[in-house]
């Protein structure tokens, strides 16, 4: 019955949008298919695609959807998320916002304009040229959309915050049909319920984004052999955990696993955002024994361009933990012992990446309009773990899940047992079976449904966009 209706509201659609719409077959159709970044997304066949142009077509999308029918929708920038239906959706409506991705700035280049279906790249390229640029993701082909609704950790983290924190206005569609501003002086409360509210509030037509002065970055991989991972992840501690954090320096230490090869090298991705080409911050990491170095000055927007993964079926998960090696080093032990004695058929690669979340990108909680991430300095510096799988069989799908999910809840574990679990899960990094926004804890949970009673009052985005990470039930706050 859903197919049939969407399939009329399609022809609607068409009607409202004409060339807009494409439907199973159409070559934009079956490019945009192909174009997901993960097979769970790919697999799915929305009823049409629509691929809005302009604010005023978002519009009449949304009004189409909305008004009438029993059809559900996704909203798709990059697709990005790799988990089936955060940004596609079976015999439903799939937004295409990727041509909304026009950028400018204003007269004196310190707001960025940028069109929601944009990439990071696009708008890297555009700024670089301007030499300036904005918080955003570290890979070029990440979407605007998702990362700066979800929060955004950038290499400008520690001199700026979260991505969102930078945002100074959303352009965003509500589920009246209302395009609305939202920033600090113009409906604050949906301003920051946004900087973390992914989806939830609206289609996000254009981000507004605080820019600045910026030249040439340090950037490149440090390599070291797996035997020296002791002395590697007491680096990663000490940068982590300074006491003085370094803002203009940026590290993701990370750590491949393969049946057939087992541990590659630990690898730390490094950006030092100026053109310094011998940071004493790195020197902890380039003084472990044989260690080898790509660092070297560059542009963002040639750093971030990075190789594109062929479509794969992937999963992410992710936990918070205080900074401390002997953690790190337990926890990739406990990873060894699970992936040594669980036999996934076809190739898997395992990524576990460790990333710093010092005070001095928290700080900016309250500043700015706030976020509603809940992380703040008083959890102290910490460390997000991004677990990664890639693998080429759908046969292998549940127990990739399983492993994938069995490591986090060790990890959990073993930090719980030595007091360094913190609540926060990352939502651009969390997994459909855990819980990102009740991790940003009771105070915003409740803050961000008022604002969607406010601005949503019917919950048209928890109903009709089923996608993504939704706010919890409100009944069960006493709200309707
Ligand atoms: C290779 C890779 C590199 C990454 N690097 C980083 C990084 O450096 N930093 C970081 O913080 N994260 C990073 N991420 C995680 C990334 O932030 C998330 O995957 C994010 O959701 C991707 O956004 P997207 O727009 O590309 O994805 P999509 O899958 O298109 O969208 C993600 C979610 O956002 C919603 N959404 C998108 N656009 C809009 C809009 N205009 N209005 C309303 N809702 C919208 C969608 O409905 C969906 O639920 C990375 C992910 C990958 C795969």
């Amino acid at each position: 019955m859903l197919t049939c209706e969407c399939e009329c509201q399609c022809l609607q659609l068409v009607h409202a949008l004409s060339s807009h719409v494409s439907f199973p077959g159409n070559t934009t159709y079956v490019a945009a298919e192909q174009s997901y970044w993960s097979l769970q997304e790919a697999r799915l066949s929305p009823a049409c695609i629509v691929t809005p142009e302009s604010a005023a077509d978002v519009a009449k999308a949304v009004a189409t959807i909305v008004g009438a029918g029993n059809c559900d929708f996704a909203i798709r920038g990059q697709s990005h998320a790799p988990a089936a239906g955060f940004a596609n959706i079976e015999a439903g409506v799939t937004i295409d916002m990727r041509k909304l991705g026009s950028i400018s700035v204003n007269l004196d280049s310190s707001v960025a304009h940028v069109g929601a279906g944009a990439s990071w790249l696009d708008v890297y390229t555009y700024l670089d040229t301007l030499n300036v640029s904005v918080a955003g993701g570290r890979n070029g082909a990440v979407g605007v959309g998702g990362l700066l609704l979800g929060g955004g950790i950038s290499y400008f983290a520690p001199r700026v915050g979260w991505a969102c924190d930078n945002v100074v206005n959303f352009e965003i569609m509500l589920a009246s049909g209302h395009l609305v501003n939202a920033n600090a002086t113009s409906k604050p409360d949906l301003f920051r319920a946004l900087k973390g509210g992914a989806n939830n509030f609206g289609v996000v037509t254009r981000f507004d984004i605080a820019t600045f002065a910026q030249g040439e970055i340090l950037a490149g991989k440090m390599s070291s052999p797996f035997s020296e991972r002791q002395a590697v992840f007491k680096a990663f501690a000490h940068l982590a955990d300074a006491r003085h954090y370094d803002p203009y320096a940026s590290l993701v230490l990370g750590l491949t696993w393969t049946p057939a090869t087992g541990w590659a090298t630990v690898t730390s991705t490094a950006a030092y955002t100026k053109p310094v080409l011998n940071p004493p911050t790195y020197n902890e990491f380039l003084s472990v024994p044989n260690t080898t170095s790509t660092l070297g000055i560059t542009k963002l927007s040639t750093y971030a361009n990075e190789t594109a993964t062929p479509p794969l079926e992937w999963v992410f998960y992710t936990g918070t933990y205080g900074v401390s090696a002997d953690l790190l080093s337990s926890i990739t032990d406990t990873f060894n012992e699970t992936m040594s004695t669980t036999n996934i058929p076809g190739l898997v690669l395992w990524t576990f990446a460790f990333e710093p979340l010092p005070t001095i990108i928290t700080q900016y909680f309250l500043q700015k309009g706030g976020n509603s991430l809940g992380t703040t300095p008083a959890d102290g510096n910490s460390v997000v773990l991004l677990i990664t799988a890639l693998w080429n069989s759908t046969a292998s799908d549940a127990l990739v899940e399983q492993t994938a999910g069995k490591m986090v809840k060790d990890a959990n574990a073993i930090a719980q047992k030595m007091g360094l679990l913190k609540r926060f899960q990352y939502i651009n990094y969390a997994d459909p079976s855990q819980d990102p926004i009740a991790s940003y804890g009771e105070q915003n949970v409740q803050y961000l449904l008022a604002a969607s009673q406010k601005y949503d009052p019917k919950g048209v985005f928890q109903r009709k966009v089923p996608g993504g990470f939704k706010l919890p039930a409100r009944q069960h706050y006493g709200l309707v």
